[in-house]
C-alpha cells in the first residue's frame, strides 16, 4: 500500500530495498500525467476558485496584510490534484482517533505522571516550566475540570520501508488548518467534476472534509454543557482579551509558543483562565499531554497500560508508534551522532520549524553532550520516517511546479466529556499536506507544505 498523487501513480519499491536508509526517490509514472494544456487549464481554474471561495491566506509580502481586512490576501498553497490514499490507512487513522482522544483525557487526569515525566524537561526548558507551574498550582488547589473539551489532530506519515502508518505527533492545542483543509477538498472535487472524463477520476473518491462543522459542533456542545444562556465563547488570539461576560468556553488559537507570552501579563491571563470555571480548550493538562516528551513516554513499554483498559486498543495504538527515545540513553545518542539522517531531534515546541535534522542534529548532540549539563532533557529523539515519494503538481503564488513530493496526513478529533458522560468522541475530518521530498519540515503556514486532499483508493 502506498500514497501517491492521484494522477502519477508510483511504482512499488523493489524487493530487497527495505532496511537501512531509504531516501524517497522519484518513482515511475504508471498513469500518464495530464498533458500540459490540461494542467494549465486546471491551474487557472483552481486559482479562480480559490479566490472566489476564500481558500486564501495572508500575503507576507504585502505591508498591510493582517492589518486591514480584505487587504493583502493570496491563494493558499495547494496541490493541484488530490493524493491517492489507500483505504486501509484511512480506516486505521479513523479508528485510532477516538482512542487517542480518550488517551489524552486519561493521561490529563494523572497529574503526577505529567509532572514526573516532564520534571527533567522543566529544569532546562523555561516555557514548559511555566506551563507546569500553572498545572501544579491547579493540582494544589485540587481543581477539577468536570467538563473537558479536546479538539485534537493526530498526524501520520506512511513509512516507506515498512508500509506502516506511523504517528508523527498528537496535537492538543490550536489544531489549525481545519478551514483550509475543508476548502482544498472542495476545490479538488470541483476540478475533478469539471474534468471527470479527461482526468479519468471519480470526484466521489475525494473524501469529504467535515473538520470545520464538527469542531464548531464540539465547541457548541461544550457551551451547552456550561448551561448559561448568556455565556460566550472566548477565542484567544491575543493575550488578555476580556469581554465582561461570563465565558463558557475558552478556545486557544494562540498560547502554544513562547512568542505568545511576551510579558508576565500573558502568563497571568493564562493562569486566570485556568483558575476559572470556563471550559478550556485545551486545559493546561491537555496542553501538556500534547508535548513531545509525553508522546515519547507513552511509547515506552507498558506505559499505555496505565491509561487504556483494552489490550486490543493498546495494540492498535502501539502499532502506529514510531521509534521514540529520551536522551538519557548514551547508546541512542551515539547512534544518532553516527547516523543523524535516521533521526529527528525535537524540542518541546509546536507550530513547525523547531526540529533539528542531519548535520545540525549531529553537531547539536555533540555539543550538548560535551557541555555535560542536562540541556539534553529539553529534547527527544524520533525515528525519521521516509514516506514514499511521488510526482505532484504544486501551486504557490500562482505558479505551478512539478515536484517529487511526500505527504503527512492528520485526522482531526473532537472529545467532549461531562463528568462520567462522554458527550462526543469522534474523528472529524482530516488534513493532508504535501511537501517536496527533499525538505525536512512540513507546515503549510510555515511555508513548506501544500494543502491537499485524500483520494481514496
Ligand atoms: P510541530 O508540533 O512543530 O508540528 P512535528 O513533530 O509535527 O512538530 O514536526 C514538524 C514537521 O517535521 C512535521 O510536519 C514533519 O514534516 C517533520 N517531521 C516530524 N517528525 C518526523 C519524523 N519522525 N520523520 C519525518 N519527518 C518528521
Ligand atoms: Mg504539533
Ligand atoms: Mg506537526
Amino acid at each position: 500500500a502506498q500514497t501517491a498523487a492521484v494522477s502519477p501513480v508510483p511504482a512499488k519499491p523493489k524487493a530487497g530495498e527495505g532496511g537501512g536508509v531509504r531516501r524517497p526517490e522519484q518513482r515511475q509514472l504508471a498513469v500518464p500525467a495530464p498533458e500540459k494544456r490540461l494542467v494549465d487549464e486546471l491551474v487557472e481554474e483552481a486559482l479562480v476558485w480559490s479566490s472566489q471561495h476564500g481558500l486564501v491566506v495572508g500575503d507576507k509580502n504585502h505591508p498591510r496584510s493582517g492589518k486591514a481586512p480584505g487587504v493583502g490576501l493570496l491563494h493558499a498553497p495547494f496541490s493541484l490534484l488530490p493524493m491517492s490514499f489507500p483505504k486501509v490507512y484511512w480506516d486505521q487513522a479513523v479508528e485510532l482517533a477516538p482512542l487517542f482522544n480518550e488517551l489524552v483525557d486519561r493521561v490529563s487526569l494523572d497529574g503526577d505522571f505529567l509532572q514526573e515525566t516532564l520534571a527533567r524537561t522543566k529544569e532546562v526548558d523555561s516555557f514548559t516550566a511555566r506551563l507546569l507551574d500553572i498545572h501544579s498550582k491547579m493540582m494544589k488547589l485540587n481543581k477539577k475540570e468536570d467538563v473537558r473539551l479536546g479538539l485534537t489532530r493526530s498526524d501520520y506519515m506512511v513509512d516507506g520501508a515498512t508500509d506502516l502508518l506511523l504517528q508523527v505527533e498528537l496535537n492538543t492545542i490550536s489544531t489549525s488548518s481545519n478551514g483550509l483543509a475543508c476548502g482544498v477538498c472542495e476545490l479538488h472535487r470541483n476540478l475533478i467534476r469539471q474534468h471527470e472524463r479527461e482526468l479519468g477520476l471519480n470526484p466521489e473518491c475525494v473524501v469529504g472534509n467535515t473538520a470545520i462543522a464538527q469542531h464548531a459542533e464540539a465547541l457548541a456542545g461544550a457551551w451547552a454543557e456550561f448551561n448559561n444562556q448568556s455565556a460566550v465563547v472566548l477565542v484567544v488570539v491575543q493575550a488578555e482579551e476580556r469581554d465582561g461576560l461570563p465565558v463558557a468556553v475558552v478556545y486557544f488559537r494562540a498560547g502554544y509558543t513562547p512568542n505568545d507570552y511576551p510579558s508576565e501579563a500573558e502568563w497571568r491571563a493564562r493562569l486566570l483562565i485556568e483558575c476559572s470555571s470556563a471550559i478550556k480548550c485545551p486545559s493546561i493538562a491537555y496542553h501538556l499531554v500534547g508535548t513531545k516528551k509525553i508522546q515519547q513516554e507513552l511509547a515506552k513499554e507498558n506505559v499505555l497500560d496505565r491509561f487504556l483498559d483494552s489490550k486490543a486498543d493498546i495494540e492498535k495504538v502501539r502499532k502506529c508508534f514510531a521509534g521514540l527515545w529520551s536522551l538519557e540513553n548514551d547508546n541512542i545518542i551515539m547512534s544518532a551522532i553516527e547516523s543523524p539522517e535516521l533521526f529527528v531531534l525535537k524540542p518541546q515546541r509546536e507550530g513547525g520549524g523547531n526540529n533539528i535534522y542531519g548535520d545540525n542534529l549531529r553537531e547539536t548532540l555533540v555539543s550538548l553532550k560535551n557541555d555535560g549539563n542536562n540541556e539534553l532533557a529539553a529534547y527527544i529523539l524520533m525515528q525519521r520516517i521516509f514516506p514514499p515519494a511521488s510526482l505532484c503538481y504544486l501551486v504557490r503564488e500562482g505558479t505551478c511546479i512539478r515536484e517529487n513530493a511526500v505527504s503527512e496526513f492528520g485526522i482531526f478529533g473532537s472529545y467532549l466529556r461531562s463528568k462520567d458522560k462522554v458527550v462526543i468522541n469522534d474523528q472529524c475530518g482530516y488534513l493532508m499536506r504535501t511537501k517536496a521530498a527533499s525538505l525536512n519540515e512540513g507546515g503549510v503556514v510555515a511555508g513548506y507544505a501544500f494543502l491537499n486532499s485524500v483520494f481514496l483508493t
